[in-house]
């Protein structure tokens, strides 16, 4: 799943092609990857209605809230945008084309696929392709006022670069949930919204903090460590563009090169860049889990 730097690099890629573009034409070639409100669509009136509600709209702008993608349409509507494990947006117009997302060979290859399930049509022969193999990803047409209440959105805690998410409120939350392993609490969208299996190991390993820590052992320098850490992986990520092996690749077709600069995460057996001792794998709550058992001592 793609985590806020690939999230937001994908963003970023699409984002001058779409804005200010208005939707021509929708396609669903398959009906359950589209919601509207909180109703999955089920037959041909939920798709009529979708394609009217949407076709003729302006796209005014694209933004993300944890790892989704939000795509502000005009009239105050939204569509929110969930890749998941294998989704893929793809745009083309006449003379390039810009893939994010989960990368296979259906980014290069003819369109549509086998796992396209919805198609925006833009005019001037310009179409954003919604792709999903494995069909857990999601678009849904909200209003945007009631964005706010709806419970994806409400169960996200902070965004790790906002002021809120700051010392008092980590020490906060790791107090109330001590028993819970930090890694496991990084993991928790509704503890800090954006962070998945990646960048969760990498601070972890900055901040020096053994993944299977319970919550509750660590101390207010350790938080402060971790705070610094978190936003320090993310802008790392942001900086390269986001990992790309086996993961995403950038909204523009070029790979993310975060995997290049990964200190932990599938470094199992190699040598720890800090003091050269092999980086170990472990399961924390049911997630691979990569750490310098020197770096990160348990105690
Ligand atoms: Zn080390």
């Amino acid at each position: 799943m793609p985590e806020l730097p690939e999230v937001e690099t994908i963003i970023k890629g699409l984002r001058p092609h779409l804005v200010g573009k208005t939707i021509k034409n929708i396609e669903v070639l398959l009906p359950k990857t589209v919601w509207i409100d909180d109703i999955r669509a089920t037959g041909s009136v939920d798709i009529a209605m979708f394609k009217s509600l949407l076709e003729g709209q302006k796209i005014d702008s694209i933004t993300r809230r944890g790892k989704m993608i939000i795509i502000n349409i005009s009239e105050g509507r939204v569509l929110l945008i969930h890749l998941k494990m294998t989704g893929q947006l793809i745009y083309v117009n006449s003379q390039q084309r810009l893939a994010g997302g989960h990368p296979n060979a259906d980014m290069i290859g003819d369109l549509p696929v086998k796992a396209t399930r919805l198609i925006i049509d833009l005019g001037q022969k310009q179409q954003l392709y919604f792709n999903d193999q494995r069909q857990f990803g999601y678009i849904k047409l909200l209003f945007k006022a009631a964005l706010e209440n709806h419970k994806a959105y409400m169960s996200f805690g902070p965004e790790p670069f906002e002021s809120s998410f700051n010392e008092q409120y980590l020490y906060s939350v790791l107090k109330k949930r001590y028993r819970v392993k930090i890694k496991q609490l990084l993991l928790d969208q509704s503890v800090v919204a954006g962070i998945g299996n990646i960048y969760a190991d990498e601070s972890l390993f900055e901040s020096g903090i053994h993944p299977a820590r319970l919550a509750g052992s660590l101390s207010q320098a350790h938080i402060k460590r971790l705070l610094i850490a978190i936003k320090l992986v993310l802008n790392r990520g942001l900086k390269y563009g986001g990992t790309s092996s086996q993961h995403y690749v950038q909204a523009d077709g070029k790979q993310g090169t975060m995997q290049d600069h990964l200190m932990v995460y599938r470094r199992e057996a190699q040598s720890c860049n800090r003091c050269g001792v092999a980086i170990e794998r472990m399961v924390v709550g049911g997630r691979g889990t990569h750490f310098c058992p020197n770096c990160q001592p348990l105690t």
